[in-house]
């Protein structure tokens, strides 16, 4: 007997005749002998309209009673999904996350969970229950309701395993699984039936919408081995696992782009200590989180300093960088709004040479431009004209030979 997490997203649990079909993939997965506890999303759209209903009092709303508002789209879904299991005869108990309860920090509508009491779950098994949990869901010290960010309930889900010791946990979601590449811009792009934790966090931070990042990351810390499948068929999705479970790495497993860019370069920068501690300084004190960062050598005492935000944050980094410049002496600011990041992941380039020739010599002979280049021991990511994203991927893709079964 095993005992599975299975997580269902917002579009499988979209409506009434969905939410009936997961109970049925429940049902299955309990009938097969094993424990079974379901983590699930609001139905689709509703975190969205839940949240809107705030805004339409408030432009900002007061972020604890927005996490109340936010937070009772999953209790809906609990409730319905136990409902649909108990007409089909099936023992089920439905738990909030304040229930169980999922603690956290209070960073109303971004929490972080600190820690999962897994003893009522365990009771509930016990007696023989399916166990339903709102996903998103957690509570601070005060007893306030918290909620975890966007996508939360994947986080909540690889938690509640890893809280568990769950078997696996079974992320359904509405692909396959997790792609070579973004299937809507590469036809030949491949399902994978394997990747490490470490390639999957870089492709989700970079931009592959599968998995909310910092449910890769617990799952990572915890070993807790994630199946990302779709809700609408029986094929396997994607194994998401430690490194040393994958046999032969590959060199390149995925391409992932992200067109939500901006890049600003200072031009003669004094060359000289406490300057990018300065500029830095003032941009993180406005929250804004840079990304590739990139100096030149100076031959004449001046540098020029490159780096990346993302592009909501374009204006106001442009508007501080500016003035930092005049602070610091520099020349002047360049920025451009309309750049995008392509990169290429892969466990096994850590140990082989040449890729970064190749992924250059693969752009040159699309008359790409590279802006900007930054690199990870898995990874290379390039900065080029947003207008070139899809055909980058394209041709990388091609050259990598990643629609083809190493
Ligand atoms: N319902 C929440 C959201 O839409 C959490 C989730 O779907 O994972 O972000
Ligand atoms: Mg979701």
């Amino acid at each position: 007997m095993a005992l599975i997490v299975q997580k269902y997203g917002g579009t499988s649990v979209g409506t009434i005749e969905k939410i009936k079909n997961c109970a049925k993939r429940v049902a299955k997965t309990w009938e097969d002998g094993n424990e079974v506890v379901v983590v699930v999303s609001a139905m689709s759209g509703e975190t969205n309209r839940l949240l809107g209903l705030a805004n339409q009092i408030s432009e900002l709303p007061n972020e604890r009673e927005l996490d109340v508002v936010a937070s009772t789209g999953e209790q809906v879904t609990i409730g319905l999904l136990s409902i649909a299991l108990h007409e089909m005869g099936y023992k089920a108990k439905s738990f909030c996350g304040f229930q169980i309860p999922i603690c956290t920090d209070n960073a109303y509508t971004k929490a972080r969970i600190q820690s999962i009491d897994g003893s009522m779950i365990r009771n509930a098994l016990k007696d023989g229950y399916i166990c339903v949990v709102a996903g998103f869901q957690g509570i601070d010290d005060t007893g306030a309701i918290t909620t975890l960010g966007r996508g939360g309930s994947d986080t909540s889900a690889v938690a509640i395993a890893a809280a568990l010791k769950a078997d696996v946990c079974e992320i359904y979601t509405d692909v396959d699984g997790v792609y070579t590449t973004d299937p809507n811009i590469c036809s030949d792009a491949r399902k994978l039936d394997k990747i490490s934790f470490e390639e999957m966090l870089e492709l989700a931070s970079l931009g592959a919408k599968v998995l909310q990042i910092r449910s890769v990351e617990f799952g990572m810390k915890y070993k807790v081995r994630i199946h990302v499948r779709s809700s609408f068929n029986d094929n396997p999705g994607t194994i998401v696992t430690t490194e040393d479970e994958i046999m032969e790495a590959a060199i390149v497993s995925g391409i992932a782009h992200n067109k939500n860019e901006a890049k600003i370069t200072i031009v003669k920068v004094p060359d000289k200590p406490g300057v990018a501690a300065k500029i830095f300084r003032s941009l993180s004190d406005a929250n804004i989180i840079v990304d590739v960062i990139v100096q030149n050598v100076s031959v004449t005492g001046n540098t020029d300093l490159t780096f990346t935000v993302g592009r909501t944050d374009y204006k106001k980094a442009m508007t501080i960088t500016e003035k930092s410049v005049a602070e610091i002496g520099a020349e002047g600011v360049l920025g451009n709004d309309k750049i995008a990041k392509v990169s290429i992941v892969g466990m096994a380039m850590r140990s082989h040479s040449g890729v970064a020739t190749k992924v250059f010599e693969t752009l040159a002979q699309e008359g790409i431009n590279i802006l900007g280049i930054s690199t990870s021991e898995i990874k290379i990511s390039v900065l080029i004209e947003e207008k070139y994203a899809e055909l980058a991927v394209r041709v990388l893709h091609a050259a990598f030979d990643l629609g083809n079964p190493a």
